[in-house]
C-alpha cells in the first residue's frame, strides 16, 4: 500500500517495486548501481564528508554533487553494495531513497543563521521536514526545498512541497515541478508557524498520496482533479471533507514507524542474499560491468553500447 510503512521489500509492496528498489539503489546504464546516502537539508559534517570520500575512494567510485544537495557514489557493483552501505550505516548516514518513489531531498539555503537576507532558519527547517517524510511511499518521487527568504535561492517554488521564510512564519507553496513539463509551484497558505506549516504539508501530503493515479507527481495531480487548486485547499486547510484527522494520523504513524531500509538490510542476512550477481555463483562478481577512466575518476565502459544501440534503462534520480 502506498504510504505504508515497513520494509520495501516485505508482502505486497516488493511487487510495486522497480527494479532500482530490488536493489535499494540506482541501476546505471552499464550495469553497475550508484549509492546516494541521506543528507537532511544538504549539511552534512566535515567527518561525514571524509566518510564518503574514504568509501568511494575505497571502492573506486566516481562521486559528483547531485541538484538534490547530497552526494552520488557511481560504479557500484551490486554484491559491493552491503560492504559500502555497512560502513556508511556504521558511521550514522542512512538511505537517501534515490531509487524509491517517495521523497528524494529538502533542498534548503544558508537561511538566516549565516545568509545577511534571512529571516527564517531554513536549513533547521529542512532538516525538520526531511526528517519527518523520508520513507515516506508515494505515487511519485517527492522533491522539497525550504528558503529563509523571498529571494528564494532553495527554488522551493519549482518542488512538490516547497516553503519560503516570511518575516511571520512561512509561505507553504505545492504542485512545484522542474523536468520536462516545469510547472511553479501555486502558494496554498501563508505566514503559518512551524506547527501550522508541518500539520499542512502531513495533510497535503496524505491527501496527495491517497487520492493521485501511480506515477501522477503532484503537479499533475494538482491540475488533474476537479476544484483543483481550490479544492485541495477547502480539504486540507479548511476540512470540508472532514478527513484531516485520519490524514494527520496517517502520517504519525509513517513519522513513528519509520526504520532506514540500508541499515534493516545488513542485519538480515536472508535479506542480504539478493546481492548477487549470479544466483548460482554468488562469488563471482559480473565479468561485464566494466569501467575506463576519465578525468581522474571512472565511467562505464559500454564498447556494446556505442552509436545506434539503445542504452539500458537507467533512471532519473537526485
Ligand atoms: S533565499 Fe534569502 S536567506 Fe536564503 S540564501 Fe538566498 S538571500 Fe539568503
Amino acid at each position: 500500500m502506498i504510504g505504508a510503512s515497513g520494509y520495501v521489500l516485505d508482502g505486497e509492496q516488493a511487487a510495486l517495486q522497480e527494479t532500482n528498489d530490488h536493489f535499494l539503489a540506482n541501476l546505471q546504464k552499464n550495469g553497475s548501481y550508484s549509492v546516494v546516502p541521506r543528507i537532511p537539508g544538504g549539511e552534512v559534517t566535515p567527518e561525514g564528508l571524509i566518510v564518503i570520500g574514504e568509501i568511494a575512494r575505497d571502492f573506486g567510485l566516481y562521486t559528483k554533487i547531485t541538484g538534490g544537495q547530497r552526494i552520488d557514489m557511481f560504479g557500484a557493483r551490486v554484491e559491493q553494495l552491503p560492504l559500502i552501505w555497512t560502513r556508511l550505516v556504521d558511521a550514522g548516514f542512512e538511505s537517501g531513497h534515490a531509487y524509491g518513489k517517495s521523497l528524494r531531498t529538502v533542498k534548503s539555503c544558508v537561511g538566516q543563521t549565516w545568509c545577511r537576507y534571512g529571516v527564517q532558519d531554513s536549513v533547521r527547517m529542512a532538516i525538520d521536514l526531511e526528517l519527518r517524510y523520508r520513507g515516506l511511499r508515494s505515487p511519485h518521487k517527492l522533491k522539497s526545498a525550504v528558503s529563509g527568504c523571498a529571494r528564494e535561492c532553495a527554488e522551493a517554488q519549482s518542488k512538490d512541497f516547497g516553503v519560503i521564510a516570511t518575516s511571520h512564519g512561512w509561505n507553504l507553496y505545492v504542485g512545484g515541478n522542474g523536468g520536462a513539463t516545469p510547472r511553479h509551484a501555486d502558494l496554498l497558505a501563508q505566514d503559518l508557524t512551524d506547527a501550522e506549516l508541518i500539520r499542512l504539508i502531513d495533510r497535503f501530503l496524505m491527501f496527495y498520496i491517497r487520492t493521485a493515479d501511480r506515477l501522477e507527481r503532484t503537479s499533475t495531480w494538482l491540475e488533474r482533479i476537479p476544484g483543483g487548486l481550490d479544492h485541495v485547499r477547502e480539504v486540507v486547510v479548511e476540512d470540508s471533507l472532514g478527513i484531516c484527522e485520519e490524514l494527520e494520523s496517517l502520517m504519525a504513524a509513517h513519522v513513528a514507524h519509520y526504520a532506514d531500509e540500508w541499515a534493516t538490510t545488513i542485519n538480515d542476512p536472508e535479506k542480504l542474499a539478493r546481492f548477487v550477481s549470479f544466483v548460482n555463483a554468488p562469488d563471482t562478481p559480473d565479468p561485464v560491468v566494466g569501467f575506463v577512466p576519465e578525468r581522474d575518476q571512472i565511467k562505464p565502459d559500454l564498447p556494446l553500447l556505442s552509436i545506434g544501440h539503445r542504452p539500458l534503462e537507467g533512471s532519473a534520480q537526485r
